[in-house]
């Protein structure tokens, strides 16, 4: 049968997403990457040991104003991440007893990283995906810094207000 008499199928109608509906268009700013945040923000890595004690992790938590902090062994290596959630579950575990415990105790051993040339939208996915807010970011020379939800949001945010005004200006002239 000629196609033109044939009854039209939902196939037919089927149409790859266009460009403005892809998660990737509406999330990011001209494929901002994870590099770009800390080229702002700058690479202050706070660190701490394995064998160190709760008492001291929160102190650094409490003085630089973090809510994680990576753990690194005697070459720098990257061995584990500890955030104030892995902290309150064990004050919830051990109340009263937890500042004395080893760090290596408590922190989360598997950590997943990122690098500096991935995007911001990969970065968001790695952080909805394992349900974390730090994402410590390395390359081939190890570690080179920290991104938080928070850049990424405020990144974003700070692209979004650049949108709107360069969007008043075509419109005003
Ligand atoms: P957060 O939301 O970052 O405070 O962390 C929530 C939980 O995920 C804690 O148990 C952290 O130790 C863990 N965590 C944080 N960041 C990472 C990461 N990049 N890779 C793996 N686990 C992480």
């Amino acid at each position: 049968m000629p196609t033109s008499y044939r009854a039209s199928n939902r196939g037919d109608q089927a149409r790859s997403k266009t460009v403005s509906q892809s998660t990737n268009t509406n999330l990011s700013a001209g494929e901002a990457r994870v590099g770009d945040i800390l080229s702002k923000k700058g690479n202050a890595i706070f660190s701490i040991r394995p064998q160190d004690t709760i008492g001291h992790a929160v102190e650094v938590l409490r003085d630089k104003h973090i809510g994680a902090v990576v753990v690194v062994d005697a070459t720098g290596a990257l061995v584990g991440i500890l955030s104030e959630r892995d902290i309150v579950r064990k004050l919830a575990d051990t109340p009263g007893r937890t500042l004395p415990h080893k760090v290596e105790d408590v922190m989360t051993k598997d950590v997943q990283t990122i690098s500096p040339n991935e995007t911001l939208v990969s970065a968001l996915q790695i952080m909805t995906k394992g349900r974390f807010r730090h994402v410590p970011v390395t390359d081939d020379t190890g570690l080179i810094g920290m991104i938080t939800i928070g850049d990424v949001v405020n990144h974003r945010l700070t692209a979004l207000e650049h949108e709107a005004l360069q969007l008043k200006q075509l419109i005003v002239g």
